[in-house]
């Protein structure tokens, strides 16, 4: 008999995995952390010549006007945001073509931070992928793959973050071309997430990856947060960017959610 109850637990269970149900997310029983930093105008922004950092401007106050409202503006690509797949590749999706379906997603979340340390310009390489699916099994299709860099500790700190040198190359990690060809071939993964500016590394000119991910119609999430808080498998991705009509991408609401 009790074989028989451990039996029936063990299929339900397997059954359930660690797919959360919406209400599981509602009432709180579900473990959900939020991926995104607070806009606010000492974000780093990316550092060309078009690029502002984020404005924001109080157009109106409860002890004046008797309600409180403001105005914001910023690049599409700062902050915690989106790279639609037209980012880079013409004839791609905007932001608000991409399917709300697409914009939900199995994560991984792939820890090279011990790496990282001592080397900037670290790319999460094919290794890495390889060790991370001996550990927990192959990477699901569909699934959006994080690096877990640890970067974001300089969020606070634009010029530590983008790190730039004395001739105003930036140094940060981001993905190796090798991963990411085996990833989209071979794992047909929705797209790559990072705790830094960008997928590509810093020191990168030609946008490699962006290239790569957006001609098969992927999606990236820069500047995510709190990515050590989330387990290395069996979170789910959930992401609502601003929906601006043609737009490159842009700021987005990023989650995870796993049943606990
Ligand atoms: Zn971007």
């Amino acid at each position: 008999m009790k074989k028989i109850i451990l039996l029936g637990f063990l299929l339900s269970s397997c059954a359930r995995g660690t797919i959360p149900t919406l209400e599981d997310i509602a009432s709180g029983d579900a473990a959900v952390v939020d991926l995104g930093h607070a806009l606010n105008r000492h974000n780093p922004y990316w550092p060309g010549p078009v690029y502002e950092p984020f404005q924001f401007k109080i157009i109106a106050t409860l002890e004046k006007d008797g309600v409180y409202s403001g105005a914001f503006s910023m690049p599409e690509h700062l902050g915690t945001h989106l790279d639609a797949p037209n980012h880079f590749k013409l004839g791609q999706k905007a932001v608000d073509q991409l399917e709300l379906s697409e914009l939900v997603a199995p994560m991984a979340v792939i820890d090279v931070r011990s790496v990282v340390q001592g080397h900037s310009d670290y790319q999460l390489s094919l290794a890495d992928v390889e060790a991370f699916e001996k550990k927990h099994g192959p990477i699901a299709e569909g699934t959006v793959v994080f690096a877990l860099t640890g970067w974001g500790r300089y969020w606070n700190d634009f010029a530590r973050y983008k790190n730039q040198d004395t001739l105003g190359r930036m140094h940060f990690p981001g993905f190796s071309s090798q991963a990411v060809s085996f990833l989209l071939e071979q794992r047909r993964i929705k797209g790559l997430g990072i705790d830094t500016l960008s997928v590509d590394f810093g020191p990168s000119r030609d946008f490699e990856i962006h290239h790569l991910v957006h001609g098969k119609g992927g999606y990236h999430i820069e500047n995510a947060a709190n990515l050590e808080r989330v387990p290395s498998k069996g979170a789910w991705l959930l992401s609502a960017p601003i929906k601006i009509e043609k737009g490159s991408g842009g700021p987005a609401r990023v989650w995870s959610a796993w049943r606990r």
